[in-house]
């Protein structure tokens, strides 16, 4: 029998412009009836995606920051004994290149809450979690697109990559990517229910979502409001036919509409 996991994105993806999943709410309820578990899949912190785990009542996997951080449950939840040694090691190279090179970005380390709260219209609250990063560090760049791509090819070389998302660029180890943290989740159900054949779908609206957009059975890209996303670029991937929550709705939906003979209902 198929055993089928779903992978998701959260801004612009399963959350609209207000940072809401309502308009998704009955296609997550259909995954529940059909036991298909959402793993959210996001470049937020641990700390924020605790409370919209908690809102839609997920209990399993969660990848946090771009496929850097992977948690379960059992982990142990205290945010206060978070690792943070890769973010320190991220921003301080940045800030080594900046300061050799005269590059002009601005990034969390930079910014008080209110700052997140100007650039990103998040609560004081939900900036004050985003700022909990462990392994990734959201910039904006200021400067020249001549001068990017030499801090790319400086930061390469020390084992650091640039991952454009939807509003910032992130700072992350190079052999971290959405991606290969939903193969190692897929692998890891594998390892605990071998009877099972295992299933992915995925759901994303931006660049670091291509990698597992393109790696899932089924891959959904979700159009977004500011520029489309050129489709031919990914042939096996679907793409809804609404931004974001509606969009999510709709796509997942109609999925488990085409396998309703192979998932059994409770
Ligand atoms: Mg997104």
């Amino acid at each position: 029998m198929k055993r089928w996991l779903v992978f998701t994105d959260l801004d612009g993806t399963l959350l609209d412009e207000d940072y809401d999943w309502i308009a998704a709410r009955p296609a997550v309820e259909a995954l529940r009836a059909a036991s298909i578990p959402i793993i959210l899949n996001s470049s937020k912190t641990l700390a924020e995606m605790a409370v919209i785990r908690n809102e839609m009542q997920l209990d399993g996997y969660c990848i946090a920051e771009n496929g850097s951080v992977i948690h379960t449950a059992e982990m142990n939840a205290n945010l206060e004994e978070y690792d943070t040694s890769i973010r320190d090691k991220l921003v301080t190279l940045a800030g080594e290149l900046k300061k050799a090179h005269g590059y002009r970005f601005v990034g969390f380390s930079d910014w008080q809450f209110t700052d997140v709260m100007k650039f990103t219209g998040l609560s004081k609250v939900e900036a004050k979690l985003s700022m909990r990063r462990q392994a990734t560090e959201p910039i904006i760049w200021e400067d020249t697109q001549k001068r990017l791509n030499e801090f790319v090819n400086q930061l390469h070389k020390a084992g650091v990559k640039l991952v454009r998302g939807g509003q910032f660029m992130h700072l992350m180890l190079v052999n971290m990517s959405k991606g290969m943290a939903m193969q190692k989740v897929l692998n890891r159900y594998k390892q605990c229910m071998p009877e099972f054949g295992w299933g992915t779908v995925a759901l994303g609206d931006s660049p670091n979502d291509w990698s597992m957009l393109e790696q899932a059975d089924v891959g959904i890209l979700i159009p977004r409001i500011d520029h489309e996303v050129n489709h031919k670029r990914f042939p096996r991937v679907r793409r809804a036919s609404f931004p974001s929550a509606c969009g999510w709705n709709e796509a997942i939906l109609s999925w488990l509409s085409e396998i309703k003979e192979e998932v059994e209902c409770e």
